[in-house]
């Protein structure tokens, strides 16, 4: 039997960041983790710190996810004191490249409606000309097919594997207890307080928080919260390390700190299948040759598939459960853009009470409201 201030069930990029800022703030906390062959987005997205296309119906979460791209510089030295990891965070805005006259329309339409949802506080992201695109990226010669670009000046980038290394590592460092190969099985209270279950072992603490991707549909009942996620196929390609150098993020082809382009990420109702298949990665490299003629003759060296976490309206949830206070939910398929603000404001939540303004519009309660016919 292992007791702490607070249980935090799931290893990956949510889990670990509140945990983290939980022991930031001194809090006795442990980290419940699954094994490596566990469902771990964390390990297989794409690194995007991604604030323009965020909280379509859901202002508050697009505010959220610009608030989390502003504390990010801070989150990101932070962990390099704490954990002595850079995860070179690049923060010169973002460009997702349209290419045909088709997708630019489709994104007029969008921001249109992002800025009207937005009102007064307005909306920041705007079309830019392939000129435009091309100044913003030297290194490399614009396709003749690339008919602009959306420009987002609070997007980013980081290494999603550095991290998840720094979160993992910092929160070690600062006195947390991190248990691998312990999956959750069963969530109960005895009273005074919450019983965490494993395979091997008993955990005990007055507060929980169940932050553990597509794990959450199974535990989160048990203490009287509802989490509906469904699983989303994205597959990545790599190619092998060369010189040119694109600092800025790109929303589907990106260059990563180690000189490799990453390729993305297609969207695909799979089910929990996270293998690859070539026609996708046809489609995806395809692309990426569309927009940087220069890419074709690089050679690819990975592809894998990846469970995106996905709520029904893509955006965040966040829940302290009612019957039983103390028990939290969190969950989004956006964990390194909110991993900042996971490690701030939530962990705060989590460790005084004080919630964020607004805080209920992340309520899972939101889908119980049936839509009209
Ligand atoms: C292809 C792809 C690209 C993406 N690109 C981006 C991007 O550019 N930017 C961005 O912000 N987000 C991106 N994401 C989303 C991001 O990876 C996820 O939002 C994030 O990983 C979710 O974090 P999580 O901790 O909820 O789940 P995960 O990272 O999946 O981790 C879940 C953890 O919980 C553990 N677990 C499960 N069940 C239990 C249990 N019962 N007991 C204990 N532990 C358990 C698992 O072992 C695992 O470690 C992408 C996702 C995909 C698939």
């Amino acid at each position: 039997m292992h007791s702490a201030d607070v249980i935090v069930v799931g290893g990956g990029s949510f889990g670990a960041a509140v945990a983290y800022g939980l022991v930031r703030q001194g809090v006795d906390t442990v980290i419940l983790d699954g094994s490596d062959d566990s469902l771990r987005a964390a390990r297989g997205n794409f690194g995007l710190v991604w604030v323009q296309s965020k909280g379509m119906g859901l202002q508050r979460y697009a505010d959220w996810s610009r608030e989390s791209s502003h504390l990010w510089t801070d989150f990101a030295d932070d962990l390099q004191d704490s954990a002595g990891i850079h995860v070179n965070y690049q923060n010169g805005g973002g460009l997702n490249l349209l290419l045909s006259e088709e997708e630019r329309e489709n994104c007029r339409r969008s921001i249109d409606i992002m800025r009207q949802q937005a009102g007064p506080d307005g909306y920041d992201a705007e079309i830019i000309e392939r000129d435009e695109v091309q100044k913003m990226v030297p290194g490399l010669r614009v396709g003749d097919e690339v008919a602009g670009a959306s420009f987002g000046p609070h997007d980013g980038h980081a290494n999603p594997l550095r991290l998840l290394r720094a979160l993992h590592c910092g929160f070690e460092h600062r006195g947390g207890r991190y248990f691998a190969q312990n999956e959750v099985v069963s969530i109960t209270h005895d009273g005074s307080a919450f019983v965490a279950q494993t395979a091997n072992d008993r955990f005990v603490a007055p507060k929980i928080v169940i932050a553990c991707g597509h794990g959450i549909t199974k535990l989160a009942p048990m203490v009287g919260l509802n989490a509906p996620i469904r699983p989303q196929r994205g597959q990545v390609l790599v190619t092998e390390r060369i010189e040119t150098t694109v600092e800025m993020a790109l929303g589907s082809i990106r260059q990563t700190d180690e000189g490799g382009f990453m390729f993305g990420n297609s969207e695909e109702e799979v089910g929990f299948n996270d293998g690859t298949t070539l026609p996708i990665a046809g489609n995806i490299a395809a692309r990426a040759v569309k927009a940087f003629p220069q890419l074709s003759g690089v050679r690819l060296v990975r592809n894998w598939g990846c469970i995106r976490v996905l709520t029904p309206d893509k955006c965040a949830i966040y829940d302290e459960s009612e019957t039983m206070p103390g028990a939290y939910v969190a969950t989004s398929h956006s964990g390194v853009t909110l991993a900042a603000v996971n490690a701030h404001h939530v962990a705060n939540w989590v460790a005084t009470g004080d919630t964020p303004p607004d805080f209920d519009h992340f309520s899972a309660r939101r889908f119980d409201v049936p839509a009209a016919a």
